[in-house]
């Protein structure tokens, strides 16, 4: 019985290869629409067959000819890559002379009266290579169909070439029509369904990839992790797969990999349950013992790793790599010792460890049927990771560590870590200041606002539950565990004054989205209605900041005020206890108000001690250099107090996060888990065995049409596909989610859905077509507005069979980010993406549960050179997927970026402090010894060990702004005019602001990408 997945996959191979199937699952030898307009993949043309008029016209799609790989030869490279090729072939090593034992198939279809009627054929064929030269061999195989073999000698044995190539010349049927051929000519003379299977009698070798020599120490740790997942063929025009087992190599147009999931339950769950369980951390009068069996797992698995390397031969240079592997895994636990040593030897630390078990408990079992039937239960690396922080966040507390990466793959609970984390520390600050502690404890910081939203919710949830706790425990301190979100005034309100005019009548007409929608405790949707009075409504405005409550009698907190904060300037003053915020937010720094400023700590209150970055792939770029500067100041402004908060950073796909670390942050980073010594195991979680928790990548690749055709011809199946499913199977794939790179692409690919694939599906299958109505076809862009987005992702939780049930969604890289939808199982890319992260980030989107086991199709631009290449390889390419992230760019100490962000963050820093030195305004900011000095220094001294351009850049930079800065205080003051850090109106000089009349224009976002922002010619002030 094949599963709902498999019958699509199969269902989309008939459809795009052939031989196409009824819905009964039979063979249809006999087709009413020609051939070369059904299929488009696995075949080839006359030879010489020229493009179409319509392609000729159209550069875009004009194909460029390849230039072939190291080991293939040109002409079959060059003959693959036409619009309408005439040859697929295979590249594979063998390790000495054999006998290849090949076989060949391939179809013909022939008119007869008005159908198209298909014999299929298949030929067996041996073929003995000696290997001593360079060989080529022509073998006729059947009528106009012909076998090319190529042999050569290569390191590592002999390099085979085999083609599959139809001999028919284009020229010949135009001779004997005596002009243009009529398409049937072509379409009789194309071969269909072609493929090649061979098994050599000497064994398969390995293509050698590139040298690691003098690779960065993660890149040789990859490579060795990933040291048997090599590549043994590579395709020609078609993708190339292999079996060791077997011993053979073949053809593949439609090829496919199931890329394991993971499974995050240790073999040894039931020993270690009671470390795991929060209710026995929570309860439990000796819960270290539990965690010590953690520690002492891990160790034995470290060992049974030094194992299994020891069993391998091993070139000196991997050994030296395995070592630095087993070494990092030994420190990490170290790290997970020293955290239970903290709770061991520090009484608050371990009550505050029991009462955030209590919180996260608490948070758990809030839905209203009451307790959930299982136990509440940590996944490995998530008390274990909180277990590293914990032992940094006790180092005197002087902050002197490095930054910590949770590394794991989308939807394995990082934010549950967290949460966790904040919970224990904010506890750990009110046990430990007798309850009096009243600053942000954790900093948590988004790229993107619509990550916000879902997060503040999460946390609020963890907020109620603190506060139900706190209400139980006066050591906890009087002042209510809160959430504020902090994401610009553009997004949420200012001040209660906003409220009222602005925001109040958009979510009472429900124009525009309220910030927690429901309440987070029993899922009610709030009432946010114009009556205040009546007893259904959630919404209170008043003198200075609003109020939520759920009115759900039925509700735990029902009528109690929702501890959180979402009025912008209130969130800065009152501080609450995690604030979770954009990066953006953080662009207008210099023109917040001294308490404003207080968020960071200061004087008055702590600093954080917790910075949260989710996401850490996503600060590259523009973004990511911008906010690299910014980090500066938010390190000077939190460590005013002498200790540095604890970074804690996330992601699914990351490379070099050192380097990106110390650019960013200007400390190390750690990476959590440790990576094993292969890619299938870090003892935190392991690839799975379960096919349903596994996601299958398919390439499709066209020829013979251009990418539009391929698109439509494509989707129009994956529409499709689904109804020829059992009706309870349909869901996960009844939404198509389609994913393009670029937002021109995105527009085409709407319209293309809204016509083309509608008439497609109309004309071919009914009347068993699917009804693709209009409005099931939606957007989901970047720039959509927040309730937008809102309205969409709600959308896409609508179920099949309902008449709202989304059938496309045509998206771009926002999908990455923030999009959990658990129904979703189907994913098409419309090219290959330009970044694997991107790939892997994007199709992680589907197949998130079981019972939507994810479909990923990647359709392949065939005029495209590296579309090609990551078809011809799509197995390769698949089997170490995660291998193939690429590195983050961020270029924070270049011209452009230092002249866009520079001054606002050295005003920020001279204005709020850095270590002891601040000024009340400008001028005595820059007079001897400063804060603009102190500012200075510092800035420097935070990129020591950075190449010496990037200092002599920022150096170069900071004392042209200090002589402005100078420059103009003096010319301020002898016109009598004070001066002051932003705007105060007339008549009185401001060095920072949002408009031109300051001296320094600051961006109000950290993704403007206009002129420079920062420098205007001022007085004598040299160009820099
Ligand atoms: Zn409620």
């Amino acid at each position: 019985m094949k599963t709902p997945r498999e019958q699509l996959y199969e269902f989309l191979r008939s459809e795009v290869v052939g031989p196409l199937i009824d819905p009964e699952g039979d063979t249809l030898d006999e087709i009413s629409s020609s051939p070369t307009e059904q299929f488009s993949a696995g075949l080839i043309f006359p030879q010489g067959t020229p493009l179409p008029d319509e392609i000729n016209t159209d550069s875009n799609v004009v194909p460029e000819e390849s230039v072939g790989s190291e080991l293939g030869p040109s002409d079959i490279a060059v003959e693959s890559g036409r619009f309408f090729p005439s040859a697929v072939g295979i590249t594979f090593i063998v390790n000495e002379p054999c006998v290849l034992d090949l076989e060949l198939r391939w179809a013909r279809y022939r008119r007869e009266g008005r159908k198209w009627k298909r014999t299929p054929h298949s030929i067996s064929k041996v073929v003995k290579v000696t290997g001593e030269a360079f060989e080529r061999e022509s073998i006729a195989v059947a009528e106009g169909v012909n076998l090319s073999i190529l042999t050569r000698r290569v390191a590592g044995g002999i390099a085979i070439t085999a083609s599959l190539i139809n001999a028919i010349e284009y020229q010949d049927l135009a001779d004997q029509t005596q002009g243009e051929p009529p398409r049937s000519a072509i379409t009789a003379n194309t071969l269909y369904e072609v493929a090649l299977h061979i098994a050599p009698s000497a064994k398969l070798s390995v293509q050698q990839g590139s040298s690691l020599l003098g690779a960065a120490d993660e890149d040789q740790e990859l490579a060795f992790q990933y040291r048997r997942a090599n590549t043994y063929a590579v395709g020609h025009g078609i993708a190339a797969c292999w079996d060791l087992e077997t011993n053979s190599v073949w053809t593949d147009a439609v090829p496919s990999v199931l890329v394991p999931g993971l499974t995050f339950t240790s073999p040894d769950q039931e020993s270690l349950k009671r470390g795991l369980s929060l209710e026995y951390l929570a309860q439990s009068k000796a819960p270290l013992e539990a965690l010590d069996k953690i520690a002492s797992d891990y160790e034995r698995w470290i060992t049974s790793q030094a194992a299994i390397v020891a069993t391998e031969s091993l070139s000196s240079s991997q050994t030296l790599t395995a070592q630095r592997i087993l070494d990092k895994q030994r420190l990490g636990l170290d790290r997970i010792r020293k955290g239970i040593s903290v709770l061991r030897g520090n009484a608050i630390a371990l009550k505050s460890f029991q009462l955030a078990n209590l919180i996260l408990l608490r948070q758990m079992h809030r839905n209203p049927e009451g307790k959930t039937t299982t136990e509440a239960s940590w996944r490995l690396f998530q008390i274990s990771f909180a277990l590293v922080v914990i032992g940094d966040l006790d180092e005197d507390r002087t902050g002197s560590h490095c930054a910590d990466l949770l590394w794991f793959p989308t939807g394995g609970g990082k934010t549950e870590a967290y949460l966790f984390l904040v919970a224990y520390e904010m506890v750990y600050r009110r046990l430990s200041s007798a309850g009096l502690d009243d600053g942000v404890v954790a900093l948590s910081r988004y790229s993107l606002r619509l990550l916000t939203s879902q997060q503040f919710q999460r946390a609020a949830a963890l907020m109620v539950a603190a506060e139900l706790i706190r209400k139980e425990k006066p050591e906890l301190g009087n002042k209510p565990f809160e959430v504020g979100l902090h994401v610009g005034q553009d997004a949420s309100p200012k001040d209660i004054e906003a409220v009222e005019k602005k925001f109040a009548p958009a979510w009472r007409s429900g124009d525009s989205e309220f910030p927690i929608p429901y309440c987070v405790w029993c899922t009610q949707r709030y009432g946010i209605l114009a009556n205040e009075q009546d007893p259904r409504n959630s919404f209170f405005v008043g003198q200075d900041d609003v109020t939520i409550m759920c009115r759900n009698s039925a509700c735990e907190i029902a009528d109690v005020k929702l501890p959180v904060q979402f009025l912008q300037a209130r969130v800065r003053r009152t501080r609450p206890t995690m604030v979770i915020a954009t990066l953006d937010s953080f662009a207008s720094l210099p023109c917040w108000s001294e308490d404003e400023v207080g968020m960071l700590g200061g004087v008055s209150s702590p600093a954080p001690s917790l910075v949260i970055q989710d996401e850490l792939h996503l600060l590259t770029g523009p973004l990511g250099t911008a906010d690299a500067l910014y980090e500066a100041a938010l390190d000077a402004l939190m460590s005013v107090g002498g200790k540095k908060p604890k970074i804690i950073a996330s992601t699914a796909t990351i490379k070099h996060a050192s380097a990106q670390s110390r650019l960013l942050y200007g400390r190390e980073i750690s990476v959590f888990p440790p990576a094993g010594v292969t890619p299938q195991d870090n003892y935190f979680s392991a690839a799975t065995t379960s096919e349903r928790d596994s996601r299958l990548y398919v390439g499709v690749m066209s020829v013979g049409a251009s990418w539009q055709t391929t698109a439509v011809r494509t989707m129009s199946t994956l529409a499709q596909g689904p109804t020829r499913l059992p009706v309870e199977a349909r869901d996960p794939y009844w939404t198509q989610v389609l994913y393009v790179s670029t937002t021109r692409t995105h527009g085409r690919v709407t319209g293309l859905l809204r016509d083309d694939v509608k008439a497609r599906v109309t004309s071919k299958y009914s009347p068993a077509a699917r009804q693709l109505p209009e409005n099931t076809i939606v957007e989901l862009m970047g720039s959509n507005d927040a309730s937008q987005l809102v309205t969409t992702l709600e959308r896409l939780q609508i179920k099949y069979p309902h008449k709202d049930t989304i059938s496309a969604l045509v998206t771009t890289s926002v999908i990455q980010v923030g999009v959990d939808i658990p129904r979703l199982g189907l994913i098409s890319f419309v090219g290959q993406p330009y970044s694997n992260s991107e790939y892997i980030q994007a199709s992680s989107r589907v197949g998130r549960v079981a019972a939507a086991p994810g479909l990923v199709i990647t359709m392949f631009n065939h005029s495209k050179s590296r579309d090609r290449s990551f078809y011809e390889s799509f197995k390769a390419y698949h089997d170490s997927l995660y291998r193939w992230v690429e590195p983050v760019s961020i270029t924070p100490y270049s011209v452009t970026a230092l002249e866009r962000y520079l001054p606002a963050v050295l005003v920020a820093i001279s204005r709020f402090g850095v270590r002891d030195l601040k000024a009340s305004d400008p001028e005595q900011a820059i007079g001897e010894g400063g804060s603009a000095w102190g500012a200075q220094e510092f800035l420097l001294s935070r990129i020591e060990g950075l190449p010496r351009e990037e200092f002599q850049q920022l150096q170069g930079t900071l004392e042209y702004l200090l002589r402005h800065w100078q420059e103009w205080v003096l010319s301020a003051t002898s016109k009598g005019s004070a001066t002051h850090w932003t705007s105060r109106g007339e008549g009185v000089a401001s060095l920072v602001g949002f408009s031109n009349s300051s001296l320094w224009k600051i961006a109000s976002s950290l993704r403007d990408v206009e002129a420079p922002v920062g420098f205007k010619p001022f007085g004598t002030g040299e160009r820099l």
